[in-house]
C-alpha cells in the first residue's frame, strides 16, 4: 500500500521574507496558483507582520483572499501574535502558524518575547480563535528546535518544555523546526522521540533548512520515526530575518523527488513544479534559485508512487 506524505510549502512565507526585492503581488498570485496546479494542497501564503520589518509581507492580506479561492487548497498564514491571528482570521485563513523559539537569544529578537512568553501568547491566541464563528486550525512551531545561531546548542529538554506548553496552551499540533539548518539525523531521532513521549500525536510536523546539506538527510530521519509533513520551499528559497546564517529550505521539487522515487505518495507534479519555478523566477528575478532536480533535469528513471 502507498503511504502518504504531505509536503507543506513554505516558499512565500519563509522562502520571500529575506528576498532582497520585493515580489509583486500579482505574480505572487500567479505563484501560488501554479504552486495549486502542481499539486500543493497545503500552502504558508505569508505572514502578518509588521510590514516594517518585513515589507516583502505587506500584502498578505490580499494574498490570503486570493489563495482561498483557489480549490482544495489549505491556506496558512504564519502568526507571531494575537493581532496577526486577528488579522489572518479576518483575511479568511483556515490555519494560522505561530512560531515559538525554543531559544533565548533567538526568541527575543524574533518577536520580543522569551520562549515562555510566547507560549502564553499562543495561549491567548487559542483562546481568541475558539471564540470565533469560523473554525480555524491551530499550530505553533517550536523554532530553533535543532540549534541557534544565537545561542548555540539547543537541549532536548528545553525543546520538550516548550513543546510540553504549547501543547497544554490547546494547539491543534506542535511542530519542530530546524530554522537555522544546524541539526543532523541523530539529533532528529532524539528530539522526535523525546517531544512524542511528551505530547504524543500532537508532534506534527518538521521543518527543515538546508544550511549544512542535512535537509534530505534529516526527513529520512524524520520518516524513520513516522514523520509524514514536511515543510519545504520550491528553489530553495528561504531563511529568517532574526537568525543569521539561516540558509534556505530544503528544496520542494528535490524533496518530492525523493519522497515519489521511495514509493510515498504526494499528490504532486514535478514537471508543474517546473513550470511553477518560472514564475517564481518571473517575481524574483535577481535572487538565487537552487535544487538539484530543475539543474539536471527529471530522470528518464523516474516513476512516481502509484
Ligand atoms: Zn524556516
Amino acid at each position: 500500500m502507498t503511504e502518504t506524505v504531505v509536503v507543506r510549502e513554505v516558499g512565500p512565507r519563509d522562502g520571500l521574507q529575506i528576498a532582497k526585492s520585493i515580489m509583486p503581488t500579482e505574480i505572487k498570485q500567479r505563484w501560488i496558483a501554479a504552486l495549486a496546479d502542481a499539486g500543493l494542497r497545503e500552502i504558508e501564503v505569508g505572514s502578518f507582520v509588521p510590514p516594517k520589518l518585513v515589507p516583502q509581507m505587506a500584502d498578505t492580506a490580499a494574498i490570503v483572499r486570493s489563495s482561498i479561492a483557489l480549490p482544495g487548497v489549505h491556506v496558512t498564514a504564519l502568526v507571531p501574535n494575537l493581532r496577526g491571528a486577528q488579522d489572518a482570521y479576518a483575511a479568511g485563513a483556515h490555519a494560522v502558524s505561530i512560531p515559538v523559539s525554543v531559544s533565548e537569544g533567538h526568541s527575543r529578537a524574533n518577536t520580543n518575547r522569551t520562549p515562555f512568553e510566547q507560549v502564553a501568547e499562543v495561549g491567548r491566541i487559542v483562546a481568541w480563535i475558539r471564540g470565533q464563528e469560523r473554525h480555524v486550525y491551530v499550530e505553533a512551531g517550536c523554532a530553533t528546535a535543532f540549534g541557534c545561531s544565537i545561542d548555540g546548542l539547543i537541549p532536548t529538554a528545553a525543546v520538550v518544555r516548550v513543546a510540553e506548553g504549547l501543547a497544554a496552551a490547546g494547539v491543534d499540533e506542535v511542530g519542530l523546526a530546524d530554522t537555522v539548518g544546524y541539526g543532523h539525523p541523530d539529533q532528529i531521532h532524539e528530539v522526535v522521540r523525546a517531544v512524542r513521549a511528551a505530547i504524543g500525536p500532537k508532534l506534527g510536523k518538521l521543518h527543515l533548512h538546508d544550511t549544512m546539506g542535512l535537509g534530505l538527510a534529516n526527513v529520512l530521519a524524520g520518516l524513520e520515526e513516522g514523520i509524514r509533513t514536511f515543510d519545504s520551499a520550491l528553489a530553495g528559497l528561504g531563511g529568517c530575518p532574526f537568525a543569521p546564517g539561516a540558509l534556505g529550505n530544503i528544496v520542494t521539487e528535490d524533496l518530492v523527488f525523493m519522497l515519489e522515487s521511495m514509493g510515498y505518495s504526494t499528490g504532486i507534479d514535478l514537471e508543474k513544479l517546473v513550470v511553477a519555478r518560472a514564475v517564481l523566477r518571473e517575481g524574483l528575478p535577481n535572487e538565487p534559485m537552487y535544487g538539484q532536480l530543475a539543474r539536471a533535469g527529471i530522470p528518464k528513471t523516474f516513476r512516481p508512487a502509484a
